[in-house]
C-alpha cells in the first residue's frame, strides 16, 4: 500500500493543542481514532508511513465467534486455557462477547474477509477448539489496515502526522497528568497537548534478536509510560512463535499457523513429526510448548533448525490460501510446493504492557494505552492465536465514550534555540548498544530462561544505561522544555536521533522484563524458567512494576485502576 499522506511540518506551529493524540497507526491507533467522537479534533502520529506495522502484517486472522457449531464459552474456555491462570476472566468475557459485533463493523468499513458460500469463512488454529479464525487469504493485516487507512484519511477531524517520530510523552510539573508529547518531525522538534493521550505503538520484539516484529516495534509506548512513571504489568511474558522462516540473510517471516491449522508437518532432519513427543496436539498445541518442543528438540538432536512441510495440504488450497507466504518463502529460494521450509522459533508478541482497565485508563490521568502496548488482561501468561486483532478492535471501540479533560489555559510560548552539532552525531556508543542489546535479551530472556543468565543480562544494561547518561544527546534531550525547538538540517543527524530514541527505549523495555523474568521463580506460558521449570500455583498473580518498585497482584484489575493496586 503506497503512503500517499501530505506533508505537514513545515506550515505547523511548534505547539499545536489537540483534544486527543493517537500514537501509532496499527490496528489499535487507525480503529481509535474512528471510533473517538467526531466532534474531537484528533492527531494521529506514526514514526514510520501509515501502513509500516505490525497489523499490516498480520497473516492468519482475527478470532470472533460466528459459526454455528461455535459459542462464546468455548471462545472464552480456550483463551482461558492458552492464558495459563493468568487471564482477567471478565475482561476475557468482554473481548469475547464484543467479538462479533466487532467484526459486523469492520465489513461495514470495508474490510473484505474471505467468505465460503454465503458466510465468513473460517479457519483453524493452534488451541482453538472450533474453526473461528476469519482471515483475508494470509494477508488479513493488510485487509483491515488498508480499510481502516481510508475511512481515517477521510475523516475531517483527524489529522494524520506520519514519519513523525514520539521522543516522550508531556507530563504536567507534579507528574501526575499527562499533558502530550514531543515528538520529531521532519527533523524538528514539535510538542503536541491533548486532553487525552492514547499510547497505541505496539510491541516491543525489537529488543530480540529473532523476531518476527517489524523494525518499528522497539516497545515505544511501554518505555515512555514506564519513565513516565506508570505502572506496567506482566512484562516478563512474550510470546515466541514456533515458526519464522530461518534462512541466513533472510528475515524472520512468519509462516502462520494456520498453516498447521490446515495440515502442515512440523519434521525434523529425518523428516520425524516430533512434536507429538511433547503435546498430545502435536503441532496444534499451544504456541509457547512448540516452541520449547523446537528448542528441547534441537538440544537433544542438534542443528539449529527444524521444517515446516506443507506437502500434505492440496496444492490448490496453498495457492488459495497462502499466497503471500508462497511468494516469500519462494523469493528466498524455497517452494514450499515441493519442500519444507527451514524455521525457527522467534519472539512475536508481547503479552505484557502498560496496566490498563476496560476504557484503556493507565494508571496516569489522561494517559490511555491500546493494543499490544497494553495490557488489559486478555492474554494471560500467553496469547490465543489470533485474538490480538480482536482485542486492538474491541478495545478501540471504548474510546467511543470517552470524556476528555477541557484545553489547558495556555500553549507554552516557542522557545527557538540551537541544538548543539555534537549531540548529533552519530554515537558510536548507541549503535553499539543497539546492535548488542538484543542479542542479549534473546540470550537472556528467549525461549528459556534462568536466573544466573538474567542477572548477568541486568547487569550489562545497567552499564549500557549508564554509559548512555554520560553522552551530550542524552543530556540535551534531557533538558527539554514543552516550546523548545530546533530543527536538524541533516539525515544524519536526524539518523542519530531516531536511534538515541529507540535505543533508549529497548533499554527501557529490556530492563523491566530482564527483572520481572528473574522476579518470577515459576514457569507459566510464555514465560519458562529451566531452573524453576514447572508452574508454581503461589505465582498464580501478575507482577506489577512501576519505576523501581515491583510487586505481586492477585485481583484481575479489570475494573478502573485506582491505586494502590494490590
Ligand atoms: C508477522 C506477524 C503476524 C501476526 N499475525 C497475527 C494474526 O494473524 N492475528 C492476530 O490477531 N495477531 C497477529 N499478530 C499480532 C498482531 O499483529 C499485533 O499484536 C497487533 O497488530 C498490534 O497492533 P497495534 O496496533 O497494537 O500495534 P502495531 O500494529 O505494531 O502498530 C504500532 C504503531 O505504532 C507506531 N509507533 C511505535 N512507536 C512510535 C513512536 N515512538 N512514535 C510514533 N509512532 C510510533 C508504529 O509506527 C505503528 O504505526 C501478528 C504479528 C506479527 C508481527
Amino acid at each position: 500500500m503506497t503512503d500517499s499522506l501530505p506533508a505537514t511540518a513545515i506550515d505547523r506551529p511548534t505547539v499545536e493543542h489537540f483534544d486527543a493524540i493517537v500514537v501509532g497507526c496499527g490496528a489499535a491507533g487507525l480503529y481509535s481514532a474512528l471510533c473517538l467522537p467526531e466532534s474531537l479534533k484528533v492527531a494521529v502520529v506514526t514514526k514510520a508511513t501509515v501502513s509500516r506495522s505490525a497489523s499490516d502484517w498480520a497473516q492468519g486472522g482475527l478470532a470472533a465467534v460466528t459459526a454455528p457449531d461455535d459459542s462464546l464459552a468455548l471462545h472464552v474456555a480456550d483463551t482461558l486455557a492458552a492464558g495459563a491462570g493468568l487471564c482477567d476472566r471478565a475482561a476475557v468475557e468482554f473481548l469475547v462477547a464484543e467479538a462479533p459485533a466487532c467484526v459486523a463493523r469492520l465489513v461495514e468499513l470495508g474490510v473484505a474477509f474471505d467468505r465460503e458460500d454465503d458466510r465468513l469463512a473460517v479457519t483453524l488454529e493452534a488451541a482453538h477448539s472450533r474453526r473461528r479464525v476469519l482471515h483475508a487469504a494470509d494477508a488479513t493485516g493488510r485487509a483491515v489496515i488498508s480499510a481502516l487507512t481510508a475511512r481515517v484519511l477521510d475523516r475531517s477531524n483527524v489529522t494524520v502526522l506520519s514519519q513523525t517520530l514520539v521522543i516522550d510523552l508531556w507530563l504536567d510539573a507534579a507528574r501526575q497528568r499527562c499533558l502530550g508529547i514531543s515528538c520529531l518531525q521532519e527533523g524538528r522538534l514539535r510538542w503536541l497537548s491533548a486532553g487525552a493521550t492514547i499510547l497505541a505503538t505496539g510491541g516491543g520484539g525489537q529488543v530480540f534478536a529473532h523476531t518476527t516484529n517489524p523494525t518499528v516495534s522497539t516497545g515505544d509506548g511501554v518505555a515512555m509510560a514506564y519513565r513516565a512513571g506508570a505502572v506496567l504489568r506482566d512484562v516478563e511474558f512474550v510470546q515466541f512463535h514456533p515458526t519464522a522462516l530461518d534462512l541466513p540473510g533472510a528475515p524472520h517471516f512468519l509462516i502462520s499457523e494456520a498453516v498447521r491449522g490446515e495440515g502442515a508437518h512440523l519434521v525434523d532432519a529425518q523428516g520425524r513429526r516430533f512434536a507429538f513427543d511433547f503435546h498430545e496436539a502435536g503441532e496444534l498445541a499451544p504456541r509457547d510448548t512448540v516452541s520449547r518442543a523446537i528448542y528441547a528438540h534441537l538440544q537433544q538432536h542438534g542443528g539449529d533448525r527444524v521444517w515446516l512441510d506443507l506437502r500434505p495440504i492440496p496444492v490448490d488450497r496453498i495457492l488459495h490460501r497462502f499466497p503471500n507466504i508462497l511468494k516469500a518463502c519462494q523469493q528466498w529460494g524455497v517452494d514450499p510446493l515441493t519442500e519444507p521450509i527451514p524455521v525457527s522459533p522467534a519472539a512475536h508478541y508481547w503479552m505484557g504492557g502498560i496496566a490498563t482497565d476496560r476504557a484503556n485508563h493507565t494508571s496516569i490521568a489522561q494517559l490511555y494505552a491500546v493494543g499490544e502496548t497494553a495490557s488489559t488482561g486478555v492474554h494471560g501468561a500467553n496469547r490465543l492465536a489470533s485474538n490480538s486483532l480482536l482485542e486492538c478492535i474491541v478495545f478501540g471501540t471504548q474510546f467511543g465514550a470517552i470524556a476528555t479533560a477541557n484545553p489547558p489555559a495556555g500553549l507554552p510560548p516557542e522557545q527557538r534555540t540551537d541544538m548543539p552539532s555534537i549531540a548529533t552525531v552519530p554515537s558510536p556508543d548507541v549503535a553499539h548498544w543497539r546492535e548488542r542489546l538484543p542479542h542479549l535479551v534473546w540470550q537472556a530472556a528467549g525461549i528459556c530462561r534462568d536466573a544466573v543468565t538474567l542477572q548477568g543480562a541486568i547487569a550489562q544494561i545497567q552499564a549500557a544505561r549508564a554509559t548512555l547518561q554520560t553522552l551530550p544527546i542524552q543530556h540535551m534531550m534531557e533538558q527539554l522544555q514543552p516550546g523548545m525547538t530546533w530543527t536538524l538540517d541533516h539525515p544524519e543527524a536526524i539518523a542519530a536521533v531516531q536511534q538515541w530514541v529507540e535505543t533508549r527505549n529497548l533499554l527501557d523495555v529490556a530492563r523491566p522484563l530482564l527483572e520481572s523474568a528473574l522476579f518470577r521463580t515459576e514457569s507459566r506460558g510464555g514465560h519458562y524458567r529451566t531452573d524453576h521449570p514447572t508452574p508454581n500455583p503461589a505465582w498464580e498473580c501478575h507482577t506489577l512494576v512501576q519505576g523501581d518498585r515491583r510487586w505481586i497482584s492477585r485481583s484481575g484489575l479489570g475494573e478502573r485502576l485506582t491505586p494502590p493496586w494490590v
